[in-house]
Protein backbone atom coordinates (compact mmCIF):
# COMPACT_ATOMS: atom_id res chain seq x y z
CA UNK A 1 0.00 0.00 0.00
CA UNK A 2 1.03 3.66 -0.37
CA UNK A 3 1.49 6.04 2.82
CA UNK A 4 3.04 9.35 2.96
CA UNK A 5 6.57 9.29 4.61
CA UNK A 6 8.37 12.46 6.04
CA UNK A 7 12.30 12.35 3.97
CA UNK A 8 14.07 15.13 5.36
CA UNK A 9 13.55 19.16 6.56
CA UNK A 10 10.87 20.12 3.71
CA UNK A 11 10.17 16.87 1.82
CA UNK A 12 7.56 15.16 2.12
CA UNK A 13 6.88 11.76 -0.43
CA UNK A 14 4.10 8.93 -1.27
CA UNK A 15 5.86 5.63 -0.86
CA UNK A 16 4.77 2.16 -0.63
CA UNK A 17 4.87 0.99 2.65
CA UNK A 18 4.08 -2.20 4.72
CA UNK A 19 1.00 -3.63 4.72
CA UNK A 20 -0.20 -3.03 8.47
CA UNK A 21 -1.78 -6.31 9.99
CA UNK A 22 -3.44 -7.13 13.86
CA UNK A 23 -0.64 -7.56 15.74
CA UNK A 24 -2.56 -7.28 19.18
CA UNK A 25 -6.13 -8.51 20.14
CA UNK A 26 -7.32 -4.86 20.30
CA UNK A 27 -5.79 -3.68 17.26
CA UNK A 28 -8.49 -2.56 13.88
CA UNK A 29 -7.33 -2.20 10.68
CA UNK A 30 -8.90 1.19 8.70
CA UNK A 31 -8.99 1.64 4.84
CA UNK A 32 -8.56 5.12 5.23
CA UNK A 33 -11.56 7.06 2.65
CA UNK A 34 -10.30 10.26 3.49
CA UNK A 35 -7.30 11.89 5.29
CA UNK A 36 -5.77 15.64 6.02
CA UNK A 37 -2.81 17.31 6.62
CA UNK A 38 -2.66 19.32 9.71
CA UNK A 39 -1.15 22.65 10.69
CA UNK A 40 1.04 20.06 13.41
CA UNK A 41 1.82 18.33 10.49
CA UNK A 42 3.64 21.50 8.79
CA UNK A 43 5.82 21.55 12.37
CA UNK A 44 6.72 18.15 11.52
CA UNK A 45 7.84 18.92 7.59
CA UNK A 46 9.60 22.37 8.52
CA UNK A 47 11.55 20.81 11.66
CA UNK A 48 10.92 17.16 11.45
CA UNK A 49 14.20 16.80 13.27
CA UNK A 50 13.69 19.08 15.83
CA UNK A 51 11.03 16.45 16.90
CA UNK A 52 12.90 13.51 16.24
CA UNK A 53 11.44 12.41 13.02
CA UNK A 54 13.83 10.58 10.80
CA UNK A 55 13.64 9.49 7.20
CA UNK A 56 11.18 6.86 6.55
CA UNK A 57 8.40 7.63 9.29
CA UNK A 58 5.05 7.96 8.39
CA UNK A 59 2.85 10.67 9.63
CA UNK A 60 -0.88 12.01 9.56
CA UNK A 61 -3.33 11.55 12.38
CA UNK A 62 -6.77 12.83 10.56
CA UNK A 63 -8.66 10.10 9.02
CA UNK A 64 -11.85 8.07 8.87
CA UNK A 65 -12.26 4.93 7.20
CA UNK A 66 -14.12 1.60 7.22
CA UNK A 67 -13.20 -1.20 9.51
CA UNK A 68 -11.22 -4.02 6.86
CA UNK A 69 -10.11 -6.41 9.84
CA UNK A 70 -11.16 -6.75 13.74
CA UNK A 71 -8.94 -8.59 16.22
CA UNK A 72 -10.54 -10.72 19.01
CA UNK A 73 -11.09 -8.56 21.91
CA UNK A 74 -12.21 -5.30 19.47
CA UNK A 75 -16.41 -6.07 19.91
CA UNK A 76 -17.48 -2.50 19.67
CA UNK A 77 -17.02 -2.04 15.83
CA UNK A 78 -16.87 -4.55 13.10
CA UNK A 79 -15.75 -4.99 9.72
CA UNK A 80 -17.34 -2.48 7.26
CA UNK A 81 -18.32 -0.54 9.72
CA UNK A 82 -17.54 2.97 9.43
CA UNK A 83 -15.40 4.92 11.85
CA UNK A 84 -13.35 8.31 12.66
CA UNK A 85 -10.35 8.29 14.43
CA UNK A 86 -9.61 10.94 16.95
CA UNK A 87 -5.83 11.99 16.70
CA UNK A 88 -5.18 10.25 20.00
CA UNK A 89 -5.06 7.03 20.61
CA UNK A 90 -7.00 5.66 23.76
CA UNK A 91 -7.49 2.72 25.62
CA UNK A 92 -11.15 3.90 27.04
CA UNK A 93 -11.12 2.35 30.00
CA UNK A 94 -8.13 4.14 32.42
CA UNK A 95 -9.07 6.73 35.17
CA UNK A 96 -8.34 9.28 32.75
CA UNK A 97 -10.29 8.27 29.53
CA UNK A 98 -13.09 7.28 31.97
CA UNK A 99 -13.07 11.12 32.74
CA UNK A 100 -13.63 12.01 29.39
CA UNK A 101 -9.43 13.71 29.02
CA UNK A 102 -8.58 10.68 26.79
CA UNK A 103 -5.18 12.48 25.55
CA UNK A 104 -4.10 11.76 29.09
CA UNK A 105 -5.11 7.83 28.40
CA UNK A 106 -1.83 6.43 30.75
CA UNK A 107 -1.38 3.87 27.31
CA UNK A 108 -2.35 6.69 24.90
CA UNK A 109 -0.17 7.90 21.83
CA UNK A 110 -0.97 10.10 18.86
CA UNK A 111 -1.07 8.80 15.07
CA UNK A 112 1.98 9.90 12.71
CA UNK A 113 3.97 11.59 15.44
CA UNK A 114 5.23 7.76 16.78
CA UNK A 115 8.63 9.78 17.67
CA UNK A 116 6.93 11.88 20.29
CA UNK A 117 4.11 9.91 20.99
CA UNK A 118 4.30 5.80 20.04
CA UNK A 119 1.17 4.48 22.54
CA UNK A 120 -0.70 1.57 21.95
CA UNK A 121 0.99 -0.49 24.92
CA UNK A 122 4.95 -1.44 25.03
CA UNK A 123 6.61 -2.74 21.87
CA UNK A 124 4.11 -1.54 19.53
CA UNK A 125 6.10 1.84 19.02
CA UNK A 126 7.16 1.63 15.34
CA UNK A 127 3.37 0.34 14.37
CA UNK A 128 1.69 2.95 15.44
CA UNK A 129 1.47 4.63 12.26
CA UNK A 130 0.24 7.30 10.20
CA UNK A 131 -2.91 8.31 9.06
CA UNK A 132 -2.35 9.72 5.52
CA UNK A 133 -2.21 6.32 3.83
CA UNK A 134 -4.72 3.76 2.28
CA UNK A 135 -4.85 1.43 5.24
CA UNK A 136 -3.84 2.04 8.91
CA UNK A 137 -3.61 -0.11 12.15
CA UNK A 138 -5.65 1.18 15.04
CA UNK A 139 -4.40 0.23 18.33
CA UNK A 140 -7.04 -0.35 21.21
CA UNK A 141 -9.68 0.09 18.85
CA UNK A 142 -12.55 -0.19 21.19
CA UNK A 143 -11.32 2.62 23.11
CA UNK A 144 -9.71 5.11 20.08
CA UNK A 145 -12.73 4.52 17.12
CA UNK A 146 -16.35 5.93 17.54
CA UNK A 147 -18.74 4.72 14.82
CA UNK A 148 -20.04 7.12 12.36
CA UNK A 149 -23.87 7.82 12.87
CA UNK A 150 -25.20 5.97 10.47
CA UNK A 151 -27.04 9.22 8.73
CA UNK A 152 -23.28 10.59 7.91
CA UNK A 153 -21.62 7.15 6.88
CA UNK A 154 -21.80 7.31 3.73
CA UNK A 155 -18.80 8.37 1.87
CA UNK A 156 -19.73 11.66 0.12
CA UNK A 157 -19.65 12.81 4.02
CA UNK A 158 -16.14 12.29 4.42
CA UNK A 159 -15.64 16.14 4.07
CA UNK A 160 -17.71 17.02 6.76
CA UNK A 161 -17.17 14.04 9.60
CA UNK A 162 -13.22 14.44 8.74
CA UNK A 163 -12.69 18.02 10.83
CA UNK A 164 -14.07 15.94 13.63
CA UNK A 165 -10.79 14.00 13.97
CA UNK A 166 -9.36 17.45 14.91
CA UNK A 167 -9.51 20.92 14.37
CA UNK A 168 -13.56 21.12 14.65
CA UNK A 169 -12.88 19.30 17.98
CA UNK A 170 -9.85 21.56 18.92
CA UNK A 171 -11.50 24.53 18.23
CA UNK A 172 -14.78 23.18 20.07
CA UNK A 173 -12.58 22.45 23.20
CA UNK A 174 -11.26 26.38 23.31
CA UNK A 175 -14.81 27.05 23.15
CA UNK A 176 -15.91 24.77 26.01
CA UNK A 177 -12.82 26.01 27.51
CA UNK A 178 -13.46 29.84 27.06
CA UNK A 179 -16.75 28.86 28.36
CA UNK A 180 -19.05 30.17 25.78
CA UNK A 181 -22.50 30.41 26.38
CA UNK A 182 -25.60 31.85 24.91
CA UNK A 183 -25.63 35.04 24.44
CA UNK A 184 -21.80 35.30 24.85
CA UNK A 185 -19.44 38.00 22.89
CA UNK A 186 -16.57 36.37 21.79
CA UNK A 187 -13.14 36.48 19.99
CA UNK A 188 -11.49 34.40 18.01
CA UNK A 189 -7.38 34.81 17.20
CA UNK A 190 -6.63 32.98 14.27
CA UNK A 191 -8.17 31.98 11.01
CA UNK A 192 -6.28 29.09 10.64
CA UNK A 193 -8.38 25.80 10.82
CA UNK A 194 -8.86 25.62 14.06
CA UNK A 195 -10.01 29.74 14.37
CA UNK A 196 -12.40 29.12 11.88
CA UNK A 197 -14.07 26.02 13.59
CA UNK A 198 -13.63 27.42 16.57
CA UNK A 199 -15.88 30.35 15.38
CA UNK A 200 -18.58 28.14 13.76
CA UNK A 201 -17.96 26.32 17.71
CA UNK A 202 -18.90 29.67 19.91
CA UNK A 203 -22.32 30.35 17.20
CA UNK A 204 -23.58 26.45 17.46
CA UNK A 205 -23.05 27.54 21.30
CA UNK A 206 -25.57 30.33 21.53
CA UNK A 207 -22.69 33.20 21.17
CA UNK A 208 -24.09 36.10 20.27
CA UNK A 209 -21.18 37.66 18.68
CA UNK A 210 -18.22 36.02 17.03
CA UNK A 211 -15.00 38.38 15.44
CA UNK A 212 -12.55 36.87 13.91
CA UNK A 213 -9.21 38.44 14.17
CA UNK A 214 -6.78 36.74 11.27
CA UNK A 215 -4.33 37.99 8.62
CA UNK A 216 -6.31 36.43 5.09
CA UNK A 217 -9.10 38.28 3.61
CA UNK A 218 -9.57 35.00 1.58
CA UNK A 219 -9.83 32.66 5.23
CA UNK A 220 -12.19 35.83 6.67
CA UNK A 221 -14.42 35.21 4.37
CA UNK A 222 -14.63 31.25 5.20
CA UNK A 223 -14.87 32.85 8.84
CA UNK A 224 -18.26 34.47 7.45
CA UNK A 225 -19.72 31.73 5.82
CA UNK A 226 -19.17 28.90 8.81
CA UNK A 227 -20.86 31.74 11.03
CA UNK A 228 -18.66 34.91 12.09
CA UNK A 229 -20.62 37.77 12.72
CA UNK A 230 -17.63 40.18 12.42
CA UNK A 231 -13.80 39.62 10.69
CA UNK A 232 -10.93 42.31 11.30
CA UNK A 233 -7.59 41.96 8.82
CA UNK A 234 -5.35 42.85 11.68
CA UNK A 235 -2.75 43.30 9.05
CA UNK A 236 -4.42 45.92 7.46
CA UNK A 237 -7.05 47.54 10.33
CA UNK A 238 -5.38 48.15 13.95
CA UNK A 239 -9.67 48.78 15.14
CA UNK A 240 -9.89 44.96 16.43
CA UNK A 241 -9.38 46.06 20.08
CA UNK A 242 -12.25 49.22 19.48
CA UNK A 243 -14.72 46.46 17.92
CA UNK A 244 -14.94 44.05 20.44
CA UNK A 245 -15.24 46.66 23.17
CA UNK A 246 -17.81 48.25 21.40
CA UNK A 247 -19.64 45.38 20.49
CA UNK A 248 -19.70 43.75 23.99
CA UNK A 249 -21.22 47.18 25.72
CA UNK A 250 -17.73 48.58 26.43
CA UNK A 251 -16.39 45.89 28.44
CA UNK A 252 -14.71 43.80 26.38
CA UNK A 253 -15.34 40.07 24.89
CA UNK A 254 -16.47 37.14 27.43
CA UNK A 255 -14.55 34.74 25.57
CA UNK A 256 -11.13 34.56 23.81
CA UNK A 257 -10.23 31.97 21.74
CA UNK A 258 -6.63 31.89 21.15
CA UNK A 259 -6.46 29.08 18.47
CA UNK A 260 -2.40 30.17 17.73
CA UNK A 261 -1.79 30.84 21.65
CA UNK A 262 1.42 32.40 20.24
CA UNK A 263 2.90 35.63 22.31
CA UNK A 264 1.35 38.34 20.70
CA UNK A 265 -2.10 36.60 20.54
CA UNK A 266 -2.23 35.61 24.41
CA UNK A 267 -0.84 39.23 25.06
CA UNK A 268 -3.83 40.29 23.28
CA UNK A 269 -6.42 37.99 24.45
CA UNK A 270 -5.51 39.11 28.02
CA UNK A 271 -5.36 43.20 27.51
CA UNK A 272 -8.88 42.52 25.77
CA UNK A 273 -10.87 40.32 27.57
CA UNK A 274 -13.28 41.19 30.14
CA UNK A 275 -13.36 41.05 34.14
CA UNK A 276 -14.41 37.47 35.00
CA UNK A 277 -13.61 36.53 30.87
CA UNK A 278 -11.99 33.40 30.10
CA UNK A 279 -9.52 32.75 27.33
CA UNK A 280 -9.40 29.04 25.94
CA UNK A 281 -6.07 28.30 24.54
CA UNK A 282 -5.07 25.38 21.86
CA UNK A 283 -2.31 27.08 19.70
CA UNK A 284 0.69 24.52 19.12
CA UNK A 285 3.13 28.00 19.47
CA UNK A 286 3.68 27.65 23.06
CA UNK A 287 5.48 24.19 21.87
CA UNK A 288 7.68 26.76 20.40
CA UNK A 289 8.69 29.16 23.20
CA UNK A 290 5.59 29.98 25.63
CA UNK A 291 3.93 33.23 25.84
CA UNK A 292 4.87 35.47 29.18
CA UNK A 293 1.14 35.16 31.06
CA UNK A 294 0.72 38.72 33.06
CA UNK A 295 -0.31 36.45 36.04
CA UNK A 296 -1.30 40.34 37.30
CA UNK A 297 -3.97 41.02 34.70
CA UNK A 298 -4.83 37.11 35.28
CA UNK A 299 -4.99 38.25 38.89
CA UNK A 300 -6.70 41.30 39.25
CA UNK A 301 -9.13 40.30 36.41
CA UNK A 302 -10.40 37.09 37.52
CA UNK A 303 -9.75 35.69 33.94
CA UNK A 304 -9.77 31.92 33.46
CA UNK A 305 -7.25 30.56 31.54
CA UNK A 306 -8.15 26.70 30.35
CA UNK A 307 -7.13 24.93 27.19
CA UNK A 308 -4.59 22.30 25.89
CA UNK A 309 -4.15 19.41 23.57
CA UNK A 310 -8.58 18.83 22.80
CA UNK A 311 -9.41 15.33 24.21
CA UNK A 312 -11.77 14.86 21.10
CA UNK A 313 -12.70 11.62 21.52
CA UNK A 314 -14.89 13.11 25.05
CA UNK A 315 -16.33 15.60 22.78
CA UNK A 316 -18.02 13.34 19.61
CA UNK A 317 -20.97 11.94 21.01
CA UNK A 318 -22.36 15.57 21.31
CA UNK A 319 -20.50 16.82 18.23
CA UNK A 320 -21.96 13.78 16.45
CA UNK A 321 -25.67 15.26 17.49
CA UNK A 322 -25.02 19.18 16.51
CA UNK A 323 -23.74 17.40 12.83
CA UNK A 324 -26.55 15.35 12.35
CA UNK A 325 -29.18 18.24 13.31
CA UNK A 326 -27.12 20.31 10.59
CA UNK A 327 -25.95 22.90 13.76
CA UNK A 328 -22.02 22.33 12.18
CA UNK A 329 -20.86 21.78 9.05
CA UNK A 330 -17.14 22.58 9.22
CA UNK A 331 -15.97 21.51 5.73
CA UNK A 332 -15.59 24.79 4.15
CA UNK A 333 -11.78 24.32 5.73
CA UNK A 334 -11.00 21.42 3.48
CA UNK A 335 -10.54 23.75 0.71
CA UNK A 336 -8.36 20.70 -1.20
CA UNK A 337 -9.34 17.69 -2.15
CA UNK A 338 -6.07 15.46 -3.73
CA UNK A 339 -5.07 11.90 -5.23
CA UNK A 340 -2.59 10.24 -3.36
CA UNK A 341 -0.01 11.02 -6.49
CA UNK A 342 -0.56 14.11 -5.64
CA UNK A 343 -1.20 13.71 -1.76
CA UNK A 344 2.62 14.85 -0.89
CA UNK A 345 2.08 18.46 -2.82
CA UNK A 346 -0.60 19.18 0.03
CA UNK A 347 2.26 19.78 2.22
CA UNK A 348 3.86 22.59 -0.26
CA UNK A 349 -0.03 24.25 -0.54
CA UNK A 350 -0.20 24.45 2.98
CA UNK A 351 3.38 25.46 3.87
CA UNK A 352 3.54 28.60 1.28
CA UNK A 353 -0.22 29.54 2.61
CA UNK A 354 -1.26 28.91 -1.04
CA UNK A 355 -4.03 31.79 -2.00
CA UNK A 356 -7.65 30.17 -1.24
CA UNK A 357 -6.11 27.07 0.96
CA UNK A 358 -6.74 26.08 4.52
CA UNK A 359 -6.60 22.71 5.09
CA UNK A 360 -5.76 20.27 2.43
CA UNK A 361 -7.98 16.77 2.31
CA UNK A 362 -6.47 13.75 0.57
CA UNK A 363 -8.15 10.56 -0.98
CA UNK A 364 -6.15 7.52 -0.46
CA UNK A 365 -8.12 5.50 -2.71
CA UNK A 366 -7.60 7.77 -5.79
ZN1 LIG B 1 -4.31 17.66 13.43
ZN1 LIG C 1 -6.95 5.26 28.73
Amino acid sequence: MRGIVYKAQGDMQVEEVADPSIQDPGDAIVKVTKASICGSDLHIYNHGEAFGFECGCRVGHEFVGVVEEVGADVGTVGVGDKVLAPFWISCGSCHFCQKGLQTSCVKGGCFGFQPMFPGGGEGNAEAVQGGQSQYVRVPMAAGTLDRIPESLADDSNDMKTLPLTDVFGTGYHAAKCSNVQGGSNVVVIGDGAVGLCGAQAARALGAETVTVLGHHDDRLQIAKQMGATHVVNTKTSDNAGELVKELSGGVGPDSVIAAISSADSMKWAMDNVQPGGAIGWVGMEVLLGGPEIPWDQAFFGNVTLAGGVAPVKGYLPELWEMLKAGKIDPSPVLTHDLAMDEAASGYEVMASREEGSVKVAISPQS
